[in-house]
């Protein structure tokens, strides 16, 4: 099959400043999405994406977590990814039940120990990395936590990552 690169016009919507794009479908398909589809230059894109980043990382701030280092390109990343696993962190503790006070004591530290570890990751290469982490990760990982909070004063090897 032959793939059928065209550029055509289209308008960014924001400052409706012309560009081109490269697509490739049919002319009559690519007609119809560039006329479409939403389109943003880069400067806008950028601008947009610079501010999606400072706004995420001012609310995960507020909830003690530090600006992230990296490229542009990985903080505006990461912060996005942090912002769904603490969604995700979020879901977890508000779904446990606890049988009594002792577990319940038990749990509130283990979510502490786990939010220390998530507020010395200062790369974002470190948040990239966990992307794929599910609510079950994060349980097993405070169950882990938990566990070794249990055993006693010495949790620093079995809970090394
Ligand atoms: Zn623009």
């Amino acid at each position: 099959m032959t793939q059928n690169t065209q550029t055509y016009e289209v308008k960014c919507r924001t400052c409706r400043t012309p560009f081109r794009v490269a697509l490739f479908d049919s002319h009559e398909k690519n007609l119809f999405v560039a006329d479409k589809k939403d389109w943003y230059c880069d400067v806008c894109k950028k601008a947009y994406f610079n501010r999606k980043t400072a706004e995420l990382t001012g609310q995960q701030q507020d909830k003690g977590f530090p600006e992230l280092t990296g490229t542009d390109k990985t903080i505006s990343w990461a912060v996005k990814i942090r912002g769904e696993l603490l969604q995700k962190v979020d879901y977890l503790q508000k779904s446990l039940k606890f049988a009594s006070d002792a577990e319940k004591e038990l749990s509130a530290k283990a979510f502490e120990m786990f939010f220390d570890e998530w507020r010395q990751a200062t790369d974002a290469k470190w948040w990239i990395d966990r992307r794929t982490m599910n609510v079950r990760d994060i349980s097993q990982r405070i169950a882990d936590l938990s566990a070794a909070i249990k055993k006693g004063p010495d949790p620093a090897e079995s809970v090394s990552d």
